[in-house]
């Protein structure tokens, strides 16, 4: 498997809990709500015509990087991102406690 990346800068609103989030080419979730949309194929190449909403489902930690589990609540498509330094650590350490970690 080739995993490409295309970095894409652009800003949105979270549709989950409407922040105006602004994009740095690598934002591909909201950093408030953890929430994504299923729009890419390959990360940032905005190719899948999904656009579902994304529910962030776990949080794993493996070797100093932590993992979003998320999941497409219109396909049920399973993706993993890696969180970003953005990301809200109240709302990560929530997932972490729903999660059982
Ligand atoms: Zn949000
Ligand atoms: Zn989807």
């Amino acid at each position: 498997m080739t995993k490409k990346f295309t970095r894409t800068i652009e800003n949105f609103t979270c549709q989950q809990c409407k922040t105006h989030v602004t994009g740095n080419g690598y934002t591909n979730h909201c950093p408030h709500c953890l929430w994504s949309k299923h729009v890419d194929i390959n990360p940032g190449d905005r190719a899948h015509s999904c656009t579902g909403l994304m529910e962030p489902i776990q949080i794993n930690i493996q070797s100093n990087e932590t993992i979003i589990t998320h999941q497409c609540t219109k396909c049920g498509t399973i993706k993993k991102n890696k969180n970003h330094e953005s990301d809200s650590t109240s709302a990560i350490l929530a997932m972490m406690k729903k999660s059982h970690i």
